[in-house]
């Protein structure tokens, strides 16, 4: 789905340049959710940015089912932290769920059936006719969502989607995520600065450090099983490890011990 070749990226140019990203390299899979984690200010929004076409890398490439990515593709959404700047103020809610399907010149009635699904499979059938400073944070934050899901997109990238909202929004909004993979078999490339976040909804970790950042592991979450539960599945002890692990990594950008699950860092710098 999307193969991430050697990406490196400077900001500025002269004396003050600022490297943000070293040689960044990885896939995502179909129907996989993978979770980049990193400390703040590491490269993670400037990393996103890169690999979609928003932004020309330095250096490297990415390619989207086989074909380099030079502007953004149709095939893939993006959703980003800050909700409250992403939603159209004078639309509706429908009317900013509409509005990518409208660009695409869908006709009216099949845009009214597929606007209802979408805002009634992230909990807000009911909000079709408000306006996003009607709504709380949460809802603003399924509004995006449902607009990023309404074109059907292969890939759905999100940048600390989660962020900005309330501890139990955002577990909320971690298991509608979730819910949407399994209804809707999106690819999820997302980005978070939250370790329980990454281990909770991935298949797989990219644990990034400090800039010039690179990817010092990958973490199988798979173990964890397809069916996750906010409380069960963070008391169960291979959650505890995978967070654990994680944690390890994101402190001393490697495992002291390898027992499984973690790849050493030797590994992935081959
Ligand atoms: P993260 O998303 O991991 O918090 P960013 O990708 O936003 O990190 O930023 C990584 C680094 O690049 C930071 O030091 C930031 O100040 C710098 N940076 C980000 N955007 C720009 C820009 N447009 N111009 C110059 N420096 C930038
Ligand atoms: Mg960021």
């Amino acid at each position: 789905m999307l193969d991430v070749t050697g990406i490196s990226h400077t900001y500025g140019s002269g004396a003050k340049t600022h490297t943000a990203l070293g040689n960044i390299t990885f896939t995502v899979e179909k129907g996989e959710i993978v979770c980049i984690v990193g400390p703040s200010g590491c490269g993670k929004s400037t990393l996103l940015r890169a690999i979609s076409g928003l932004m020309p890398p330095s250096a490297g490439e990415s390619r989207f089912m086989g074909n380099p990515i030079k502007e953004v593709p149709e095939d893939l959404a993006f959703v980003f932290q800050e909700y409250s700047k992403s939603l159209f103020p004078w639309l509706s809610v429908k009317g900013n769920v509409a509005f990518p399907l409208k660009a695409r010149g869908m006709a009216r009635r099949e845009r009214r059936r597929v606007v209802e699904e979408a805002l009634s499979s992230v909990g807000l059938g009911e909000a079709g006719e408000k306006y996003p400073w009607q709504l709380s944070g949460g809802m603003q934050q399924r509004v995006a969502i449902a607009r990023a899901l309404v074109c059907q997109p292969a890939l759905l990238l999100m940048d600390e989607p989660f962020a900005s909202v309330d501890a139990q929004t955002r577990a909320e909004l971690e298991d509608l995520l979730l819910s949407v993979r399994r209804e809707y078999n999106t690819t999820v490339l997302l980005v978070t600065h939250d370790i329980d976040e990454s281990v909770y909804l991935s298949d797989r970790v990219l644990v990034l450090c400090k800039a010039p950042s690179t990817i010092v592991a990958t973490i199988d979450v798979t173990p964890l099983g397809p069916d996750r539960d906010q409380i069960t599945t963070k008391e169960t002890d291979e959650f505890v490890h995978l967070r654990g692990e994680v944690a390890r990594l994101l402190r001393y950008g490697h495992l002291d011990e390898v027992d499984g699950h973690g790849v050493p860092v030797e590994a992935i710098a081959e």
